[in-house]
């Protein structure tokens, strides 16, 4: 089991879920989306980590921030960077606004210390595809097309040292699927990616090499209405919320919604 995106530090027991996690063999990417969560993943037991700086920050991140991520990332030759991208219900969707700024920075980035780009997209995949093209990721990192896509993996025989774009919690239509496949990207599936007709239209076009699974949980997932966090429920750290689930509970919950999306998958192939 390969939780594609995970976000561990928002979860009830962060420090003890790791060892919880191990023990159940259920892997994961650790995503940190903002600074604080960077602090909290990077001292955490675990490989796979994804350091960012996602759309819904977009609008606060400093300079300095900008110089902290890069360190994150150069102190972890093995991290992805993000997640990051557009988000429409977020300040500085807009084109040329912020948002795109911000992401730009770290494709950019990913392109350079030729990492794995987590993308989050709530909104137009069109306006991603489009910049991940105008920055040459990944084919400025030596690759371009799916042939050569193989070839550079099969020589290499690492996944690390050919970046790839993750498109993580994946909603978009077959247009993005045709688009983003020559780029070697990968299709993290969440149970809501089989909401939307136009994505469950495009999800049987993706080869089986290119399907990852996910649960995205975070502090949202195991809240209660006694513990729900103010506005969108996001951005808080999790402290005791939803502490009266247990670590095994919490494990336990995960696998079966990464065991269910999957399932979803298998049924949609028949
Ligand atoms: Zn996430």
């Amino acid at each position: 089991m390969f939780d594609f995106h995970l976000h561990p530090a928002r979860l009830p027991h962060p420090e003890k879920l790791i060892g919880a996690f191990k023990a159940a063999d259920y892997c994961f990417v650790a995503i940190a989306c903002e600074p604080w969560e960077w602090e909290a993943v990077s001292t955490m037991d675990t490989n796979n980590k994804a350091f960012g700086i996602h759309p819904m920050v977009a609008m606060q991140v400093s300079e300095d921030d900008f110089k902290k991520l890069e360190g994150y990332l150069r102190s972890d030759p093995s991290a992805s960077v993000g997640e990051c991208g557009l988000d429409k219900r977020y300040p500085g969707y807009g084109e040329n606004g912020m948002q795109e700024a911000v992401f730009m920075r770290q494709v950019e980035l990913a392109r350079d210390l030729r990492r794995n780009l987590q993308i989050h997209c709530v909104g137009d995949y069109g306006r991603i595809v489009a910049l991940l093209k105008a920055a040459k990721f990944p084919d400025a990192a030596g690759l371009s097309g799916s042939a050569k896509f193989s070839e550079v993996a099969r020589l290499s025989g690492s996944a690390n040292s050919v970046p790839r774009p993750v498109f993580h919690r994946f909603g978009g239509d077959a247009g993005i699927v045709r688009a983003a496949l020559p780029m070697g990207a990968i299709f993290s599936l969440h149970a809501d990616s089989f909401k939307k007709k136009s994505t469950l239209a495009a999800i049987p076009l993706i080869p089986e090499q290119n399907v990852r699974f996910e649960t995205d949980a975070d502090e949202t997932t195991f809240a209660t209405k006694e513990n729900t966090f103010a506005g969108d429920g996001r951005g808080a750290a999790n402290g005791d919320a939803a502490a009266e689930y247990g670590v095994e509970q919490v494990v336990q919950s995960l696998k079966e919604r990464w065991l269910a999306t999957k399932s979803l998958w298998d049924n949609l192939k028949v």
